[in-house]
């Protein structure tokens, strides 16, 4: 078994031991795989092993990796996890299956405008990213806009958006972020939560993530 197989193993392993004696934690959780800043041939052995769901947070970066592996693994899916710009919309909505960053309402408004014009692309989901510490330099919706966010997002713009997401402080205790985020899918009933890391998916679990993001331990370290 390759290095990287082993690893989404002893992950998967993980997972579930935080998933025992954890009432609040959801019945299944996808891992999805970040392969960001590693090429095709690091990504391979992930795929071989048959993790199918990825993310990355550029879309330069996926235009040039993903179109060719999806030829090979055409149920995987590839999931946005970083700040897309306006005008790249059009581009991500054909390359990625979700969008975990709609973080703000003019980005909003342009995939609304490209589904109206029949650019849809192959992205059937959207998770709101909430700035869950209100830190000024970080993407995301502040916690107290979201449900405000939420409804203008389905209700006005038609937009088929299904979880939030957040990535908690560095210096803070994760479980805080991980319990508001919590807090805010219920009050939006939204049934999808994508929180948690390398260093913190344990945690993430327990609160009900149905999604955690997982870079350096299936990959190892980025150049
Ligand atoms: C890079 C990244 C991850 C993965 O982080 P690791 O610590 O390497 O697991 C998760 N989420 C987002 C939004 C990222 O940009």
């Amino acid at each position: 078994m390759s290095d990287c197989a082993s690893r989404i193993v002893t992950i998967r392993e993980q997972m579930n031991i935080a998933r025992e004696n954890a009432p609040l934690a959801a019945p299944s959780s996808t891992l999805v795989a970040v392969s960001k800043n590693h090429d095709a041939a690091s990504i391979l052995p992930a795929l071989k092993a048959g993790q199918r769901v990825f993310g990355e947070n550029r879309v330069q970066e996926a235009a040039d990796k993903w179109p060719e592996l999806r030829l090979s693994y055409p149920d995987m899916s590839l999931h946005l996890i970083g700040p897309l710009q306006s005008n790249k919309t059009r581009e991500a909505l054909a390359l990625f299956d979700v969008m975990e960053t709609l973080d703000r309402p003019k980005l909003a408004d342009a995939i609304a405008k490209e589904r109206e014009n029949g650019h849809a692309g192959r992205c059937k989901e959207f998770f709101i990213q909430v700035n869950t510490g209100d830190e000024p330099q970080k993407a995301g919706i502040s916690p107290k806009e979201t449900v405000d966010f939420v409804g203008y997002c389905i209700n006005e713009l038609s937009l088929p958006v299904t979880g939030l997401m957040c990535i908690p402080p560095a210096e803070e205790e994760p479980a805080l972020h991980f319990g508001l985020l919590r807090q805010l899918a219920i009050e939006t009933t939204l049934p999808n939560l994508s929180m948690g890391m390398s260093g913190d998916f344990e945690i993430a679990i327990r609160f009900g993530a149905t999604h955690i993001r997982v870079g350096t331990a299936i990959f190892g370290s980025r150049a």
